[in-house]
């Protein structure tokens, strides 16, 4: 049991109520007595305060109607009894609702300070204690009640929660009670926090309510810059639960698509000024859950932002629908529809972007969702659709369901999921499309890419070179643009540039992704490593040259570090060629000329983004009439993207219509053509 006190609503305005039981001299005596014998202990507190604002926000709504108003931001009302005061280090959580767990900073809160139980004490206890062990287990906490320091003015109501919450695995203990047990616990040695069991998170979100684990299986989540340590356990969402989160979906929509599309562009331009408030909380969850160094998770969480506000630009009632035709007295209008339940299926490189940027449009255009992120991030999942919940998207319209390939599998089957947004490997694309086409579905797929950087003569090189350590190896070579292969022309150069490239990597700061000036973090996992690192000793063997700096000490072994690694004079047809490797490893191939550069740059199946590096006018526009590439970049890195510009690979990096700006609208609504006399 690793406990947290969570204390709600103890603040003056609360305790003025007559009828309240026991009288508030006792009452606070025992919570007085409560917080001081947790301290003592050392357990992490936390107070929840009901706070309205001076222009009626945050009311609820029994006061509302009685026009009562209570609690307003920085009155002393508002304020907490000397008896409950918090203390330096005890944290505090404003709530506009019942719960403290509509501050979506809470939960992240109890996950960090590791807390799998929670022990709440407060006011009222039919009302907003009743709702925080509500949506405490919910969250799959433990709960605990201590049951002489909460407090209720109606008393059949507070015995009859006590029933209910009883009948949900609800504990109340009274002080003295709670605290022998934390006492038994303090004499038990502590299992050291790396190796402790963490917790089990929730298996989807259905309807606006997340739903606990009950039996699913679950997959151990790791730290990949710590890796001993196990930061939760995620559950696989069965069929059934799969099923109840399209049905959520399916039934939401039906009149979400009937709101007016400026009430749907102005509610998802309310989440992105949301998720643009969040930025900071969710880079932490991203940093630690996924290894994205510091300065890369910010640019991130830009684009997130932005991405949701230039689709909305797109997005008017002119795109939506056109008259095409007049003859006589008839006319035929084309419109565009939305396609019902839309299956978002995201990778965890890009924890918060690309799944933000996805739903978005999504439901913008009057679809609802049921998402189903990588497994390997959860807790920015959670906190990604809770702020979809709190600015007041319908409750349903956007459903979440964590787990694996068996969960996409089922969700792809359901019959009312009309369309598949996939972001993720090729393999994963070739089975998702696969199964899309045998129900005939419309399928969007991102996929894995290859990407080349030609280098010619025609450019300032040495920059070139320091540029592309930058671009290939930053974020441990794993987002999806990364320079994988590096075509050089003409071979005379190779030398004096990779001399350039070796120093510029050697000059890269590796190490933990916190830091700001980190370039390259972990993995994403030790498998991933293992994997990659085989490739490249095979590579060696067959008599490859490979330059790898040495880690900075300690990282291999505290995490998923793999060294920037630089390798050449590999078979064109070897594995580390032809593959996304999806690590910090860049393959080196001389061309004879150009026309073997453009050959080499097209031999692989893949066909997302390539760049050339030349002054020269004339190859540049011979690399545009030959490349085979969806994005195509000119003396530039091949990472970087605009979010008006369509993002979609070509040849094995990408099925149907590419995403963002007005892109989306080609993906996320059909065509109906409407004929009239
Ligand atoms: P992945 O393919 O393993 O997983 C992506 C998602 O698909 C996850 O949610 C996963 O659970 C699900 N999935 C896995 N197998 C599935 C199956 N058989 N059927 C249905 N769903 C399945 O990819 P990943 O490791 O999470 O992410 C890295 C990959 O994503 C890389 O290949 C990278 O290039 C690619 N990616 C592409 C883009 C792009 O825009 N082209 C962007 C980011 C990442």
């Amino acid at each position: 049991m690793d406990p947290a006190l969570l204390v709600v609503d103890v603040q003056n305005e609360l305790l003025e109520e007559a009828r309240l039981d026991p009288p508030v001299e006792t009452y606070l005596a025992r919570v007085r007595d409560l917080i001081g014998a947790c301290r003592k202990r050392g357990l992490p507190i936390v107070h929840a305060h009901y706070i309205t604002e001076a222009d009626g926000r945050g009311v609820l709504p029994h006061h509302a109607e009685t026009g009562r108003r209570r609690c307003i931001r920085g009155t002393p009302g508002a304020a907490p009894p000397p008896q409950a005061v918090p203390l330096d280090g005890e944290y505090v959580f404003a709530k506009h609702s019942y719960s403290p767990f509509s501050n979506p900073d809470l939960r992240p809160h109890f996950v960090r300070v590791g807390a799998d139980t929670l022990v709440i004490a407060g006011l009222y206890a039919h009302a907003c204690v009743r709702q925080a062990a509500l949506d405490a287990l919910e969250h799959s906490f433990r709960v605990v009640i201590v049951e002489d320091a909460i407090a209720s003015y109606d008393a059949a109501h507070a015995v009859a929660t006590r029933r209910f919450l009883e009948d949900r695995g609800v504990e109340y203990l009274d002080t003295p009670s709670l605290l022998d047990r934390l006492d038994l616990r303090s004499d038990v040695p502590r299992v050291p926090p790396a190796a402790s069991k963490a917790a089990v998170h929730p298996v989807a979100c259905i309807d606006g309510q997340w739903r606990a684990h009950t039996g699913q299986a679950v997959v151990e989540q790791r730290n990949p810059s710590r890796w001993e340590q196990v930061l939760g356990q995620v559950p696989v969402a069965d069929v059934e639960t799969v099923g109840s989160a399209v049905a959520a979906a399916s039934e939401a929509q039906r009149h979400w698509k009937q709101r007016p599309l400026a009430d749907r562009i102005a509610a998802v331009g309310r989440w992105a000024d949301r998720l643009k408030a969040q930025s900071d909380e969710l880079a932490r969850l991203a940093i630690e859950e996924v290894g994205k160094p510091l300065v890369e998770t910010r640019v991130e969480m830009a684009r997130m932002v932005e991405s949701i506000q230039v689709a909305l630009t797109y997005i008017s009632e002119a795109e939506i629908e056109r008259c095409v035709v007049r003859k006589g007295s008839g006319i035929a209008r084309a419109r565009r529809c939305p396609l019902g339940v839309v299956a978002v299926i995201t990778p965890w490189n890009n924890p918060a972007f690309l799944p933000a940027s996805k739903i978005a449009a999504a439901i913008a255009l009057g679809n609802g969702v049921v998402w189903k992120p990588a497994i390997e991030c959860p807790r920015t999942s959670i906190a990604l659709l809770t702020s979809l919940l709190d600015v007041g998207i319908p409750p349903g319209l956007v459903n979440l369901v964590f787990g694996d390939a068996t969960t996409a599998r089922a969700l792809i089957a359901m019959d009312a999921v009309t369309a598949v947004t996939l972001t993720g490997s090729t393999r994963t694309g070739k089975e998702v499309a696969a199964a899309c086409g045998a129900r005939i579905k419309r399928l969007q797929a991102e996929l894995g890419g290859n990407n080349a950087a030609l280098v010619t003569r025609d450019c300032d090189w040495p920059s070139v070179a320091r540029e592309i350590a930058v671009h290939g190896f930053g974020y441990a070579g794993q987002g999806c643009t990364a320079a994988r292969r590096l075509i050089l022309l003409p071979a005379e150069i190779e030398e004096d540039f990779l001399r350039v490239l070796e120093d510029a990597t050697r000059g890269l700061v590796i190490g933990d992704p916190q830091h700001e000036s980190t370039a390259v973090g972990p993995m994403i996992s030790m498998k991933r490593r293992q994997h990659v690192e085989r490739r490249v000793e095979e590579g060696r063997r067959n008599g490859a040259r490979v330059f790898q700096p040495e880690l900075p000490d300690g990282l291999r072994e505290r995490g998923c570090w793999m060294a920037p690694t630089i390798i050449r004079g590999l078979d064109e047809q070897a594995a580390l060629v032809q593959e996304e490797t999806f690590a910090p490893l860049l393959v080196v191939q001389p061309a004879a000329d150009f026309d073997d550069a453009l050959r080499l740059c097209n031999a692989v199946r893949a066909g997302l983004v390539a760049s050339i590096y030349s002054e020269d006018a004339h190859s540049q526009e011979r690399f545009l009439e030959e490349i085979e590439t969806g994005v195509v970049r000119i003396n530039l890195p091949t990472r970087g993207i605009h979010l008006e510009a369509p993002f979609g690979g070509w040849k094995e990096s990408g099925l149907g219509p590419p995403e963002h700006g007005v892109w989306d609208l080609d993906f996320y609504t059909r065509w109906q053509a409407v004929y009239e006399r």
